[in-house]
Order: C-alpha cells, then sequence, then structure tokens
C-alpha cells in the first residue's frame, strides 16, 4: 500500500524546480562492452546518486541558481542515501517518500571510449503522485523555471506543467527517455526541450511522422534541422549532438534575443572518460544560464551548457560530475 510522506528539507525561495526522477548508478568500467552471455571482469566499480531529474537539479544549483528538488523515493536504504547525498549537496529537496515501491536503481557499463550502456528500473519515480506535486503549489511562487524530464509517470508530470503554466514559469522539458505516451498535447506546453539526437528522432516519429536517421543527424544541413525541429511545434528547440556539439532552433515569434533563428555550437575539446550525464549537465546548467544571464542572448546560456556538459564528461559519474560555475568559468574564461 502507498503511503506518501513529505519531508521538505528546506525553506529556501527556488528560482528553478526541478521534479524529476532519483536514480542510485551503479557503473562498471570496462575495456569493452560484453557480448550476450559474456561475462567480462570490470576494470573499477562506482556507485553514486543520479537519475536525469536529480542529476539536472544538482547540475543547476551547483551553477548557484537556487534550486528546489521534487521527487519520489522508496522508504528504503537507497532512498536515506538519496536524502544523505541532498544533504551534503546543501540540495533542498521535497521527497515523495513511499512504502510500496523501492527507490530506483541504475546499471550502466562503460567502454574505454566512454560510452555507455544502461538498465535502470525506474521504481518510484513512476509512481510519483500528482497530488504530490501539486501539493508543492507554494514553491512554485517567485519561481522563474521549471524543470522536467521523462522519467515520472506522465500524470505528475502534467501536474507539473499545469502549475508551471498557473504560476508563468518558463517550462523546459528534457524528453528523456521518451515516454511511450508523450504526446504533442504535453509538448506543446512547453517552451524549450532539449532532446539528444535519438529523441529528437523519436519526437519527430511520434509528433510529425516524419522518419529520419538519428546517426546522421549530426551531418545533416543546418536549414533541415531546423526546418525538422518546427515540426515539434516548440518554440526552441536545443539539440545535443554528443560529441558534435548542439543545434539550436527558435521559433518565430520567439528568438530569445538570439540574432540567428537557428544556429550550431562546435563541441568543447575535452578529454573524455565517461559521457554518462552529459545531457543532464546540459539541461541542468542552461536553465541555470538562463537565470544568471538573464536579459543576455539565449547564445550566452547555450554556449555555457556546452562548456559545463563537455566538463562532465572528464569525471565518472553523474550528479557528482557536475561542474559548478567557477571552475567552468575558469576552464573557459
Ligand atoms: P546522457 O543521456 O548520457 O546524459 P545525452 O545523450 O542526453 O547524454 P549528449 O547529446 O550525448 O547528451 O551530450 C550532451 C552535451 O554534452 C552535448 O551537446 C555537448 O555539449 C556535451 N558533450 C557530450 N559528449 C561530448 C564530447 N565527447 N566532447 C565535448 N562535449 C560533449
Amino acid at each position: 500500500m502507498s503511503s506518501p510522506v513529505s519531508r521538505p528539507s528546506s525553506h529556501v525561495s527556488p528560482i528553478v524546480i526541478v521534479v524529476g526522477s532519483y536514480v542510485q548508478d551503479h557503473a562498471w568500467l570496462t575495456d569493452r562492452f560484453p557480448q550476450t552471455g559474456e561475462t567480462r571482469r570490470a576494470l573499477g566499480f562506482n556507485t553514486g546518486p543520479g537519475g536525469k531529474g536529480f542529476n539536472q537539479a544538482v547540475a543547476c544549483a551547483r551553477q548557484d541558481v537556487a534550486t528546489l528538488f521534487v521527487g519520489a523515493i522508496g522508504n528504503d536504504h537507497l532512498g536515506a542515501i538519496a536524502q544523505r547525498f541532498a544533504d551534503e549537496e546543501e540540495l533542498p529537496c521535497r521527497w515523495q517518500v513511499r512504502d510500496d515501491v523501492p527507490t530506483a536503481a541504475s546499471s550502466i557499463v562503460i567502454d574505454r571510449s566512454g560510452s555507455n550502456l544502461i538498465v535502470v528500473n525506474l521504481a518510484a519515480n513512476e509512481h510519483l503522485d500528482p497530488a504530490f506535486v501539486e501539493a508543492q503549489a507554494d514553491a512554485f511562487e517567485g519561481a522563474a523555471v521549471l524543470l522536467l524530464q521523462l522519467e515520472n509517470n506522465l500524470d505528475a508530470i502534467a501536474a507539473a506543467l499545469a502549475l508551471g503554466a498557473r504560476h508563468a514559469l518558463l517550462r523546459v522539458l528534457n524528453p528523456a527517455p521518451v515516454h511511450p505516451a508523450l504526446d504533442a498535447m504535453l509538448l506543446a506546453q512547453c517552451d524549450l526541450i532539449t532532446p539528444n539526437e535519438t529523441e529528437f528522432a523519436l519526437l519527430l516519429e511520434r509528433i510529425a511522422g516524419e522518419h529520419i536517421d538519428a546517426a546522421t543527424l549530426a551531418a545533416r544541413a543546418d536549414t533541415d534541422l531546423h526546418l525538422l525541429a518546427r515540426k515539434l511545434g516548440v518554440e526552441t528547440v536545443v539539440i545535443t549532438l554528443g560529441a558534435h556539439g548542439c543545434f539550436v532552433s527558435h521559433g518565430e515569434h520567439e528568438r530569445r534575443g538570439d540574432t540567428q533563428a537557428f544556429y550550431r555550437l562546435a563541441p568543447e575539446r575535452v578529454k573524455t572518460v565517461d559521457s554518462t550525464g552529459a545531457g543532464d549537465a546540459f539541461s541542468g546548467t542552461l536553465v541555470a544560464a538562463l537565470v544568471r544571464f538573464a536579459g543576455r542572448p539565449f547564445r550566452e546560456a547555450v554556449v555555457h551548457a556546452n562548456r559545463a556538459a563537455a566538463m562532465s564528461t572528464e569525471i565518472v559519474g553523474t550528479a557528482p560530475a557536475m561542474p559548478r560555475f567557477e571552475a567552468v568559468s575558469a576552464r573557459f574564461g
């Protein structure tokens, strides 16, 4: 039976609210991925906090922007670890602690190139109660940005979007992983989305019935990418292209201070060891930069996010790999 309990750990007024997932990551470093049926010796093992929502909240908070994380965990050992990590990070969180489902956990295998294979049991994240989300309305007063992902149940995400709309927050969705029931109506409630290549291709298929090859996306002409992005019906689409950087596409009515409707940013040169969580570093840092650089062109925030995301690939782990504002500034000026 479910017995949701709210344990607010802070009363700080947030500027960014992240409603999302918490996952305890377990990562194995290998020389290469095992084949089906093969057991490989790992070169190393690491466990730590993760989950797209929590990672993005940590990435945002490390940019010194007041951030609140709202999510669900089980009343268990991993849930206790989640709360301890949030306390150590000084990240204000409102947890729905559930007795009926466990805290989420993942297995990540990373090869020498920094590529990864991931299996995740989303557990408590898929049982985030929409009523629990609605009960956080007080936090939305005075906030500027709502950041969401798709590792929770869609009714909780829809509840968060409705609250965000009611309080006129900028609504940002990192559509990862693409939810089987995601539709154009939910997407249309977002001001900005940050899909990676695979998610962009899946969204195009789902929303516009357009079939494209995700693997060849980065090589397509910018005008092509822009026309495709426009089919999603979202004002601003930022496609993350992994080691190829990122691409920005604005709608006709909303350029967010940019002179160009669409453009591409080259990747920063870094020594990648683990790209897991790079997308989270990107989305979390982007919303923080939008707050920090308010009134300046959108492009400046994207440049900062592109840098922070690249830096996050130089450290193994997800949430702990998120770079701080000073570190990004010191590295790139
Ligand atoms: P994940 O699911 O592992 O969090 P993702 O697939 O959502 O990642 P990517 O598109 O791989 O996200 O990467 C996000 C951003 O991180 C890129 O847009 C880029 O800014 C940066 N990035 C990723 N890999 C590299 C790399 N090898 N070199 C430089 N920057 C990188």
